[in-house]
């Protein structure tokens, strides 16, 4: 799956729930849109993760 920028007003972030005003990039995914912002802050904690920084905590499992 290829990536497509949107420029459609009308969305917002599924991470941050910014509104598309226009000063910001979107990236559509199957079931909702990312900010540039916030892919900034993905790649920049993916950085501090590779670099040995900070380590990933894993998700916990809700049901045990
Ligand atoms: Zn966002």
């Amino acid at each position: 799956m290829s990536p497509t920028i949107e420029k459609r007003f009308d969305i917002g972030c599924n991470f941050c729930g910014k509104i598309n005003d226009g000063t910001h990039m979107f990236v559509a995914g199957l079931y909702g849109y990312i900010c540039s912002p916030c892919i900034t802050l993905c790649v920049n904690t993916l950085a501090l993760v590779a670099d040995g920084s900070v380590s990933p905590h894993p998700l916990k499992d809700e049901k045990n």
